[in-house]
């Protein structure tokens, strides 16, 4: 391997925010934030070519800007950049604990970035005090915990006959395609990136067209921190024309992609016909709550089942959407969520007094209102909410949503819906509850609540899920923990050492001597 050793930007302890200090004071005004042009390519912004695509903020549905499309040729140019940079830079091969500089370095430029907040929360579901105070950290953590990891997993060496010497030598793969969906822009691309860099391969990033803002800055952060230019690039677009152009490339050696199942078929297919790459799917779900009548005090296990199920309006891939709960505790639960619904308010994302996340757009909120009517038509029982909250209004802020009496065939019982909808089923024996929380397609999470060490280890057992969580229903910033699903919801991991291991390939060497 060819080329120079960067010149790592010296590390400096660089103070604690003094943008976020006053947590009071976070409110803006939209229309006064600059948005970055298209795309980041070699270390500068490029207005680009290709058809424009209209962007709308998700709070109250205007236009922020257009953006340019990449199409195959800007496609081809960033992946280019990136294998050029990667290995000219030095950023492949050199010393570990120097790409764990730079990338410590940009965790704490995100951290600090009032721009990088501003445009997330303008530009996503996230209310800007949910930004500052969860995704912004979350986003700069994630990257801390793979610089960690640049220098702390090695190879193996291998029990060989007594004149030979047999390795497993870890190598980057050079260029990693990634694409990344609109519910979580930021920390969606951290979860890419940081394992990616942290094993030494370039990046090119394909955020949502929906989303596309916010992630530019993250590039820009990450050149400021020393990141050698090229290394990281974002083009935007479609997924049909910049998302397919990036997975078929034939320098983009592994695609790591978040979105949803269709597409995650779609670019496996892609990939396999397109230099057989691997690839890391993370994918969509539909996740039970499973509560028995020992779960203890009904309020707390009210709260958590509405946290799992209306966090960023019901659009995030873990939503615990399906509550299967056992009879004796049932009515008790019920007439507590019911009321607990009742307590959201919608709220622009850049409003620090905003909590609750409007719809991506008024497809997705289209979309909702078609899955709960059909529900309804087929006998479902609407227990509160059924509507968004303001129809006429601007903004798509739909109401969380309680249904019995589903049927087993009803879309919204077998679709992950993504909006605030929770089904609800009552069963008596456990097999039963575990029977139910089973699903046909998805087996990224469940939530099990129980008291009882014994059954709860059972049902963990039981229930076909990437993740299972006891007694709560969420992640936690423990970013060892990795994430991923079952069956239709997905193939390998994100977080966690398992995502750095698989941003790197194999080389078994066998020496005689
Ligand atoms: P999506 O599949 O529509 O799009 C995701 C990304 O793929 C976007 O950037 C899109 O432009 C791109 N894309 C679309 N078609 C493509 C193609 N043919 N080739 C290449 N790229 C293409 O998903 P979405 O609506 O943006 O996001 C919501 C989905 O993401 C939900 O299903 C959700 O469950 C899932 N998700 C999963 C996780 C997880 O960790 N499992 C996390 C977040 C979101």
């Amino acid at each position: 391997m060819s080329g120079r050793i960067f010149t790592p930007v010296p590390y400096t302890i660089i103070p604690p925010a003094d943008k976020f200090k006053d947590l009071t004071m976070l409110s803006f005004d939209p229309d006064s934030v600059d948005l970055p042009a298209g795309h980041y390519i070699n270390g500068r912004q490029l207005s680009g070519k290709g058809s424009g695509l209209a962007v709308k903020r998700p709070s109250d549905g205007r236009l922020a800007g257009e953006l340019a499309q990449a199409d195959a040729a800007l496609v081809d140019e960033a992946v280019n950049v990136a294998d050029r940079a990667v290995t000219e830079s030095g950023w492949s091969h050199c010393s570990p604990r120097q790409r764990a500089a730079v990338l410590m370095r940009w965790a704490e430029l995100i951290q600090r970035d009032q721009r990088l907040a501003q445009l997330e929360a303008l530009g996503s579901t996230r209310p800007i005090h949910d930004v500052v105070n969860h995704e912004i950290p979350f986003t700069a953590d994630a990257i801390r915990f793979y610089a960690e990891c640049a220098d702390k997993y090695s190879g193996d060496v291998f029990p060989t006959q007594d004149a030979s010497l047999g390795m497993l030598v870890p190598e980057p793969y050079g260029v990693i395609g990634a694409i990344t969906p609109w519910n979580f822009p930021l920390s969606m691309a951290s979860w890419k990136c940081g394992p990616a860099l942290a094993a030494g391969n370039a990046v090119v990033l394909k955020p949502s067209e929906l989303t596309p803002y916010s992630t530019v800055r993250l590039a820009e952060l990450a050149v400021q921190a020393g990141l050698p230019a090229g290394v990281l690039n974002i083009v935007q677009g479609s997924g049909a024309l910049t998302g397919s152009a990036l997975v078929a490339h034939p320098l983009v050696r592994k695609v790591s992609f978040t979105g949803s199942t269709q597409t995650g078929a779609r670019i496996m297919s892609d990939a396999a016909f397109n230099g057989m790459k691997p690839v890391t799917l993370e994918l969509g779900g539909k996740s039970p709550q499973l509560v028995f009548d020992d779960a203890g005090e009904v309020n707390r296990v009210a709260e958590r089942i509405v946290r799992g199920f209306t966090a960023n309006g019901g659009q995030a891939c873990v939503a615990g959407t399906r509550l299967i709960v056992q009879r004796g505790i049932a009515d008790a639960l019920i007439a507590r969520l019911v009321a607990l619904c009742q307590g959201f308010r919608p709220g622009v994302t850049w409003d620090q007094n905003s909590s609750y996340a409007p719809m991506i757009d008024a497809r997705q909120a289209d979309k909702v209102q078609q899955i709960v009517n059909a529900a309804r038509q087929q006998g479902g029982e609407i227990l509160v909410g059924g509507q968004r909250f303001d129809a006429t209004g601007d903004g798509y802020f739909w109401q969380p949503t309680l249904i019995a009496n589903v049927t087993t065939d009803s879309p919204a019982l077998q679709e992950e819906i993504f909006g605030p909808v929770l089904t609800v089923q009552i069963f008596d024996d456990e097999a039963e509850g575990l029977a139910l929380a089973a699903h046909p397609t998805y087996g990224l999470c469940a939530g099990v609540h129980t008291l009882s060490l014994e059954r709860a280890l059972r049902a963990m057992r039981g229930i076909a899920a990437g993740t299972v969580w006891i007694n709560r229903y969420g992640r936690s910033g423990d970013f060892i923990i990795p994430t991923g699903g079952f069956h239709g919801s997905g193939i390998g991991k994100d977080l966690g050492r398992q995502a750095f291991e698989a941003c790197r390939r194999y080389k078994s060497v066998l020496i005689d001597f």
